[in-house]
């Protein structure tokens, strides 16, 4: 599959889409309008891949929302340059999309599966970060602190060592809830206080702990 002039014009009309429901971070906008969504996807859907749709990556996993992408993008506030913590890879869609915001990833997965499947699409398509198969509750602490962290599946509550691995200053930004859940935003303000931003309702797949393979 490839990344056709038709697909970036459904692309465009898709960041218009966003523009309208509210998205302003410039950086966002911009690498939602060059990511190639369509080519983290099964094939049948690709007529679709650019409407504001979740879908099955397998492993009865989902790829988020592209609004819901671009608003937990948005709310760790980035610049070019910053080091960002993924929770749940997955297709490896949000991933790309931090990278072409000029963000230095480090994401993780449990699903074995998953890990392998984002690890080759991403590699393929020239997107470089660095990937783990492993347990998102306790982060990836040889490589903190990080300028953002964001959790793309439901936790049932917020992670101890995901504050800690947060830089003064820097934004978690997590769904958290059961069968539904609300997008908290923490930020570090200094070492031992932390400010949460509540932003309604989101449905993710849920944050299970430990590996699987
Ligand atoms: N960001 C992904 C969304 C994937 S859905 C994308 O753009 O496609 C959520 C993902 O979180 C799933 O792949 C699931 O396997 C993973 N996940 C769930 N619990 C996890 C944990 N404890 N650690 C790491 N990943 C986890």
């Amino acid at each position: 599959m490839n990344d056709l002039p038709r697909h970036r014009g459904m692309r465009n009309k898709l960041v218009k889409l966003l523009i309208e429901k509210g998205i302003r971070d410039r950086l966002v906008l911009k690498a939602i309008g060059t990511v190639p969504r369509h080519l983290f996807i099964d094939s049948s859907f690709e007529d679709f891949a650019y409407q504001d749709r979740a879908f099955p990556i397998g492993a009865d996993q989902t790829i988020s929302h592209p609004y819901t992408v671009a608003f937990q993008s948005e709310k760790m506030k980035l610049k070019e340059g910053d080091k960002v913590l993924e929770v749940g890879t997955g297709s490896g869609y949000q991933a790309a999309v931090l990278v072409a915001m000029g963000i230095k990833v480090y994401s993780i997965e449990r699903q074995k599966e998953l890990f392998d499947f984002s690890k080759m699409m991403l590699s393929k398509m020239d997107y470089k970060l660095n990937q783990v198969f492993g347990d998102g509750y306790i982060g990836w602490p040889q490589y903190a602190p990080f300028d953002g962290i964001i959790v793309t599946a439901g936790a049932p509550y917020i992670p101890k060592p995901l504050l800690a691995q947060l830089k003064i200053g820097a934004r978690l930004v997590i769904p958290v809830g059961d069968k539904e859940q609300r997008m908290k935003v923490i930020t570090r303000n200094s070492e031992d206080d932390f400010s949460v931003e509540d932003h309604g309702d989101f449905r993710f797949v849920p944050m299970l702990q430990k590996r699987n393979s």
